[in-house]
C-alpha cells in the first residue's frame, strides 16, 4: 500500500523539476466500453495514479508551481447520491482534499471555467502532448479563452512541453513501498505458478490452468496484469499465444507466462514444465540450457552495468548450449557474430517493471543502453523455441522455453522478487510428484 504522503512527494518532486511559473495537467483515463452497455473494469492510468493514488475516471490534475503561488488541484466527480446508488462510494471533492492530500478539489464540472483562470500568466503548460487529441482541443480552447481576455493584461502559457519524460525517469526508480507491492504481486502470482503445476495433467486444457491461476489470483484480490500465456508443445513458441484453447497432450511442455496485478503494480512471470510431470531427456537438456542463461543474466544485474549486458549473457549461454545440443553448426563467435541464435531466440530478455507490465522508462539514449541502478526493477527471461519449421534436428521440434523472473536492482548487486516458485528441474518434478 502506497501512502498518501508518498503521493504527495511524487507530486512536489515533479513540480520541482518542472520548474517554476508553470502549470501541469494530467487527465485520468477514459471509462471504456467492452461491448453493449458493458464496461471493462475501471484502471486509471498509470501515470495519473502514480501521481495521485486516484482510482476514478473524469478527473484533472492541475500542479501550479513556484511563483506567482503553488499548488496541488484535483478535479473529480462530486458526489451524487443516485450515482451512488448504482455505482458505489465516490471519493467527491471533500475526500479529495481529506484522503488524498490535495490543497484544493473542485467539481470537474467546473473545469472550462476554472482551467482559463489557473493557466493565466504562467508561462509553460506541461501536459501529455499530443496524446489525446481530444484533450488537445480541450487544452487549445482554454488557452484560446485567455488570448481572448488579453484585454484584461493576463498572459496565455507560451510553451508546451511533454510532461512523459520527467514522470517515467521518476517511475523507473522504485520507492521501497512500491518494491514491496510488486513483490506481494509476485508472490500471488507464484502461488498461482505453483498451483498451475501441481493441477496440470496430460489431457486437460490449457484454460483449465487458466481457470486455477483466476482462482489464485482471485482469492488474493488481484487479477491479471496482461492476458496470460498458456502454450502446450508448440504453442510456446508462438510468442504471444493466448487462446488458451489446446488439449495439454503427455510428453509435451507447457510455458505459462502470466503475471498478477496488486495494488495498481504489476508482477510477470513464466515456468516451463512437462505436462505429465516428467522431464524426457531431451527436455531436460534444453531447459537447463535456458535455466543456466537465466542464472548467467540474474548475475549481470548489478549497478553500473548496462542494460543489455543481462541480455549478451543470456545469448552466449544459449548460444552455446545450441552448439553443445547440435541444434546449432560452427563455434560460438561464428553464432554471436552472424547472430544465427536469432531463429531459436528472438527477443530481449527483459523489460522494465511497476505499474505498467512493461513499465515505462527508456533502454537507450542517444545510441548508449542505459547504466542499470539501484532501485530499477526488470525482469529476466532468456528462452528458446524451436518451432517445427525450424532447421534442427526433428527431435527438438515443438519445444519452447522460457523462464522469467522480476528483479531488483540493489545497491551491491540484484534481489529475485519472484523466487516464490521453483525453477529447479528436480524441485518442479518433486512439486508436481505432489
Ligand atoms: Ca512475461
Amino acid at each position: 500500500m502506497i501512502k498518501t504522503s508518498e503521493y504527495k512527494k511524487r507530486r512536489q518532486q515533479l513540480m520541482k523539476r518542472v520548474g517554476d511559473d508553470a502549470v501541469i495537467i494530467l487527465k485520468s483515463r477514459d471509462e471504456m466500453l467492452r461491448n453493449g452497455d458493458a464496461q471493462y473494469r475501471y484502471r486509471q492510468d498509470s501515470d495519473f495514479y502514480y501521481l495521485t493514488g486516484f482510482n476514478e475516471p473524469d478527473a484533472l490534475l492541475v500542479l501550479l508551481t513556484g511563483q506567482p503561488h503553488q499548488a496541488e488541484i484535483l478535479f473529480c466527480r462530486e458526489k451524487n447520491p443516485d450515482k451512488m446508488t448504482w455505482d458505489g462510494p465516490m471519493v467527491g471533492t471533500e475526500g479529495a482534499v481529506s484522503d488524498y492530500g490535495f490543497d484544493q478539489a473542485y467539481d470537474i464540472n467546473e473545469v472550462d471555467q476554472r482551467l482559463p483562470v489557473l493557466l493565466q500568466d504562467r508561462e509553460r503548460l506541461v501536459f501529455k502532448l499530443g496524446e489525446h487529441e481530444q484533450f488537445d482541443h480541450k487544452i487549445s480552447s482554454w488557452v484560446r479563452n485567455i488570448e481572448q481576455r488579453k484585454g484584461q493584461k493576463s498572459r496565455a502559457p507560451e510553451e508546451f512541453v511533454s510532461v512523459n519524460p520527467m514522470i517515467h525517469d521518476m517511475r523507473v526508480y522504485k520507492s521501497p513501498a512500491e518494491i514491496r507491492c510488486i513483490s506481494q504481486s509476485a508472490d500471488i502470482v507464484a502461488k498461482a505458478h505453483k498451483r498451475m503445476m501441481k493441477v496440470c495433467k496430460p489431457g486437460i486444457y490449457e484454460y483449465q490452468l487458466q481457470a486455477e491461476y483466476l482462482y489464485e489470483l482471485t482469492q488474493h484480490q488481484s487479477e491479471p496484469s496482461y492476458l496470460p500465456i498458456i502454450g502446450g508443445g508448440a504453442n510456446a513458441c508462438i510468442l504471444h499465444y493466448i487462446h488458451n484453447n489446446q488439449l495439454l497432450k503427455d510428453g509435451d511442455l507447457v510455458l505459462i507466462d502470466a503475471g498478477a496485478e496488486y495494488d495498481f503494480y504489476a508482477s510477470d512471470i513464466t515456468r516451463t514444465f512437462p505436462v505429465n510431470g516428467r522431464f524426457t531427456a531431451r527436455q531436460r537438456d534444453l531447459y537447463a540450457v535456458v535455466l543456466q542463461a537465466q542464472k548467467d543474466a540474474i548475475d549481470a544485474v548489478k549497478p553500473g552495468n548496462p542494460w543489455n549486458k543481462p541480455h549478451e549473457a543470456a545469448v552466449t549461454t544459449l548460444s552455446q548450449g545450441l552448439l553443445d545440443l547440435g541444434i546449432l553448426k560452427g563455434n560460438l563467435n561464428q553464432v554471436l557474430d552472424e547472430k544465427t541464435y536469432r531463429q531459436y531466440y528472438m527477443h530481449m530478455t527483459g523489460h522494465w517493471l511497476g505499474l505498467d507490465v512493461h513499465d515505462c522508462g527508456d533502454y537507450q539514449v542517444d545510441d548508449l543502453w542505459i547504466e542499470l541502478e539501484k532501485d530499477m526493477v526488470l525482469t529476466v527471461e532468456p528462452a528458446l523455441y524451436i518451432n517445427p519449421g525450424s532447421e534442427a534436428p526433428k527431435a527438438w521440434h515443438g519445444m519452447g522455453i522460457r523462464i522469467e523472473d522480476d528483479i531488483q536492482v540493489t545497491a551491491q548487486g540484484h534481489k529475485v522478487l519472484s523466487s516464490g516458485v521453483v525453477k529447479e528441474i528436480d524441485e518442479i518434478e518433486e512439486l508436481m510428484r505432489g
